[in-house]
């Protein structure tokens, strides 16, 4: 079966002349597409034996609702998407005066192995297609009845690890005729995969990169962070600024405040230290208590932002959403995971 979602537009074109069609075909099927059309047979104005040859040669994903959990607080929404496999996907569609913000997830699963981390729990089943990330847009703005402006990557699995499919993804929703989601409504985020991060800062694109830090020294990363054995944290922050020297772009790093571990005053000061020469935003994120961890939320969020300030950082501690509502990192795929297990059935993995 072709995957015609994941294809570019100039793709679907080479594929559909060589079916024998007129050159203008392929940005009709693509139009088609990125509106979430459901089935060929909606593509009213194709000719009825193409409808029919593309119904049998390609796959059309339509990903299934399996749950979703409205937030009473603050409107967020969460989904869980069943895949054409059976895997489930999280999406979390956040509502903020300036857009909506959809967060999607770039893997089924994860295997980056941080200690904090709900996704990671059961490690990676496999990466996700174009289309299936596509997909998370299109179903979530349709079931929403409304637009979505910006688009974060920073739902279940590591981008970097994947990037390939990221980079086409972005292709897709940035293409005109599809989303038209500009590069600079798109934000990034990694847990420190080195090559990854000089690949994108080579290509130079206008999105936002987000790192996850959550430590400065590499003591206390590699005991949180599996992949900081691999790529240390120094080599990190050389990374960093090389990627901003290339693209001009500020990077954003996520901090996840956590009780005793990477709360002290000396790692606000590393963390100055080391950003020193490049204009980095830090956002301290209150830590999401996770069942299966044995860390606690820091207390000393504010603290920590001060002190940051007193150096010239700019620290912004991140709103909470959806916090009744499981929406963060894993929690509901965890959750549905564990239910399907306690009734016996298949979990798809
Ligand atoms: N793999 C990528 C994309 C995931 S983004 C990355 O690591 O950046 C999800 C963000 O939430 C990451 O910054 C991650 O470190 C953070 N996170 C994971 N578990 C968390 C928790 N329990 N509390 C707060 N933040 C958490």
């Amino acid at each position: 079966m072709i995957d015609l979602k994941s294809m570019s537009q100039q793709e679907m074109t080479e594929l559909l002349r060589s079916m024998g069609q007129p050159a203008f075909r392929g940005r009709q099927v693509f139009s088609w597409l990125h509106r979430g059309v459901a089935s060929f047979e909606e593509m009213t104005d194709l000719p009825k034996a193409l409808r029919e040859r593309l119904g049998t040669d390609c796959a059309l994903t339509v990903p299934r609702l399996e749950r979703k959990q409205v937030s009473r607080l603050d409107g967020t929404i969460k989904y869980l998407w069943e895949l054409a496999d059976g895997n489930c996907i999280e999406t979390v569609l956040m509502r903020y005066h300036h857009g909506n913000t959809v967060c999607i997830s770039s893997q089924v699963g994860c295997r980056m192995g941080c200690a904090f981390c709900a996704s990671t729990v059961a490690g990676r089943v496999r990466d996700l297609t174009p289309a299936e990330m596509l997909d998370q847009v299109l179903f979530t703005q349709l079931d929403a009845g409304e637009e979505i402006s910006n688009i974060v990557l920073m739902g279940i699995g590591e981008p970097m690890d994947n990037l390939d499919h990221v980079l086409k993804f972005l292709e897709l929703v940035n293409h005109p005729d599809g989303l038209n989601i500009g590069m600079r409504h798109i934000s990034l985020s990694t847990c420190g995969v080195i090559p990854g991060i000089r690949r994108l800062g080579e290509l130079g694109l206008q999105l936002t990169l987000s790192v996850s830090l959550h430590a400065p020294d590499s003591e206390t990363r590699s005991r949180i962070m599996p992949v900081n054995r691999a790529y240390d944290v120094e080599e990190l922050f050389a990374a960093c600024h090389d990627y901003f020297r290339k693209t001009g772009r500020r990077i954003s790093f996520e901090y996840a405040m956590i009780d005793g571990v990477n709360d002290h005053d000396w790692q606000a000061d590393r963390i100055a230290e080391k950003l020193r020469g490049m204009p980095g935003h830090v956002n301290l994120i209150p830590l999401n208590d996770v069942v299966e961890s044995p860390f606690k939320p820091s207390k000393r969020l504010a603290a920590f932002q001060k002190r940051l300030e007193s150096h010239g950082v700019t620290a912004t501690v991140r709103r909470s959403l959806g916090g009744d509502i499981d929406a963060s990192c894993g929690q509901l795929r965890r959750k549905a995971m564990e239910e399907k297990e306690a009734a016996g059935c298949e979990s798809g993995e």
